[in-house]
């Protein structure tokens, strides 16, 4: 089966048969990771390992500390802003897709002036503008990217950034993904596991440690819950509440295998290279890309056919193919394909075959 779900997405298959292997008895001790206690020496040396690969896998420098958090980015929508502005401060947002807009009502709703410098839906989201025409308040706390926008599938060619104001990222389906993350500007990435590195149910937030302090202080106006707190998360090294710990433990067997398989400059390499299978059969003729050419995703191929009788013909050949998951999402309609770290070589030239046999048959 070649599956290429948008999320939560496929494991290498080394991966899963490791976690299977490890799963009954992963200490040696008789007990499973999903029955240890968060407070055993085994657990917290699975946290400390985690903890360190994530720093090398994700390439995060000594300025920025990292924690985990229970839970998907979406909680973090209303939390991140909380951390790095107060009541009446000024903030910049682009709404450049499903998430991004989703990101921008929650802090619409906060008592923050919020200025949207990108609209995307005055273009049907099929491109991200042009960064350095934004006007942005130069006394923003931070402006919010979307650097992979995983519904409408465009991506920035390269993350931009805006002098002093600095960056907040969701990077949930481009962590572990791309090499080009700009530190010195960013303030906060945030991003879930279940797409590039892991399995649902833990996100991992890297705050400049600055700022982490400075939120000490931010976070008393703000009305957060200690559990919401990354300063409260940080100290407690991630182990505030009972952590997920299934969901930790696949997320480190995941960042060793993109560790062992050349980090993630390999892992970049592949996308590109996957990317490029994909989006040379879309332009070869028949299929209809989504996106304008200069922002197209890595990591997600949006496309239809000429009519949507023929976008379900091609699912259900598809489907014979063993080729799965493939549909649009529902408001975009289509064909999505998504190919993160964990969809191998293999499976992408399989689904770039198919599709130049089906342009031969039926287009
Ligand atoms: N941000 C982006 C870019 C996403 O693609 C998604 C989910 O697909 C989310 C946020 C929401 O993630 P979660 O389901 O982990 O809350």
């Amino acid at each position: 089966v070649h599956y290429f779900s948008p999320g939560p997405a496929s494991l290498p298959e080394s991966v899963r048969n490791q976690i299977k292997e490890e799963l009954l008895d992963t200490f040696g001790i008789g007990v499973s990771v999903m029955e240890i206690s968060h407070r055993s020496k085994q657990y917290e040396q699975l946290n400390e390992e985690t903890q360190a690969i994530a720093r090398k896998v994700f390439q995060v420098p000594a300025t920025h500390s990292i924690l985990f958090s229970p839970g998907g980015a979406q909680q973090h929508f209303s939390v991140v802003p909380k951390h790095l502005s107060a009541p009446g401060e000024e903030i910049a947002y682009t709404d450049t897709g499903v998430w991004a807009h989703l990101a921008c009502e929650e802090v619409f709703a906060l008592p923050r002036k919020v200025h949207l410098v990108f609209d995307g839906r005055t273009n049907d989201y099929v491109s991200l503008g042009n960064p350095q025409d934004w006007d942005i308040p130069q006394n923003s706390k931070f402006i919010h990217l979307t650097v992979n926008n995983t519904v409408y599938g465009t991506e920035y060619p390269t993350i931009p950034t805006f002098g002093n104001i600095p960056l907040v990222l969701d990077m949930t389906s481009s962590l572990a993904a791309r090499t080009d993350i700009p530190w010195e500007s960013t303030a906060l990435v945030y991003a879930s596991a279940q797409k590039n590195f892991g399995i649902a149910g833990v996100s991992v937030i890297i705050m400049n440690n600055d700022l982490l302090e400075k939120s000490r202080e931010i976070t008393k106006h703000n009305h957060l819950g200690k559990a919401h707190s990354y300063h409260a998360i940080y100290d407690a090294k991630s182990a505030l509440n009972t952590p997920p710990v299934f969901s930790i433990f696949a997320m480190n067997r995941m960042l060793n295998w993109i560790d062992h398989s050349g980090g993630t400059p390999a892992m970049e390499q592949w996308s590109l290279e996957k990317a490029k299978m994909i989006y040379s059969e879309i332009d070869a003729g028949l299929y209809i890309g989504r996106t304008h050419k200069n922002c197209r995703s890595r990591h997600n191929f949006v496309f239809k056919l000429p009519t949507e009788e023929q976008d379900n013909h091609f699912i259900a050949e598809a489907a014979k193919h063993n080729l799965l998951e493939i549909k649009g999402y529902r408001c975009v309609g289509g064909i999505r394909v998504s190919m993160y770290n964990g969809v191998c070589m293999e499976s992408a030239s399989v689904f770039a075959e198919f599709m130049r046999d089906y342009r031969k048959k039926y287009g």
